[in-house]
This record gives structure tokens, C-alpha cells and sequence, in this order.
């Protein structure tokens, strides 16, 4: 009887290697968040966002931050 290889659907050719999979994973990691500091009150934000501190984007308040929490 012959095995249907549709059945399976895509495999790897062969096994990949500890070492092979070690090498490729080199590219792979973690890197810090990009962030700048606020003109407005110097805390540090996401860049292109308004602050999450005091609610300044481009010199004026864009949003209402709750102040209360100082
Ligand atoms: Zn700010």
C-alpha cells in the first residue's frame, strides 16, 4: 500500500540540528523599548504619542490627564 502524502500536508525535509536551530535563533532577541523624554514635563514617553504624564503632544495639551494622582 502506498501512503498518501497529502495526508501530512508540508514537513521539514529533515530534522534541523541543535546546533543549526542555536545558529538561526542568534538573530532572535529582546530589545529595549525606543522611548524620548517629554519637552513639557521631562518624564519618560513613547515616542509619536501624546504624554501619559501631562497629556502634551507637539507644545500643547491634547488630552485631559487625571492630575489627582501626584
Ligand atoms: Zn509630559
Amino acid at each position: 500500500m502506498k501512503l498518501d502524502i497529502t495526508l501530512f500536508g508540508a514537513l521539514p525535509f529533515r530534522r534541523v540540528s541543535k546546533t543549526a536551530k542555536r545558529q538561526r535563533r542568534t538573530h532572535l532577541k529582546k530589545t529595549a523599548p525606543t522611548v524620548v523624554t517629554c519637552p513639557n514635563c521631562g518624564a519618560t514617553v513613547a515616542p509619536h504619542r501624546a504624554c501619559t504624564k501631562c497629556g502634551y503632544y507637539k507644545g500643547k495639551e491634547v488630552i485631559k490627564v487625571n492630575k489627582e494622582e501626584k
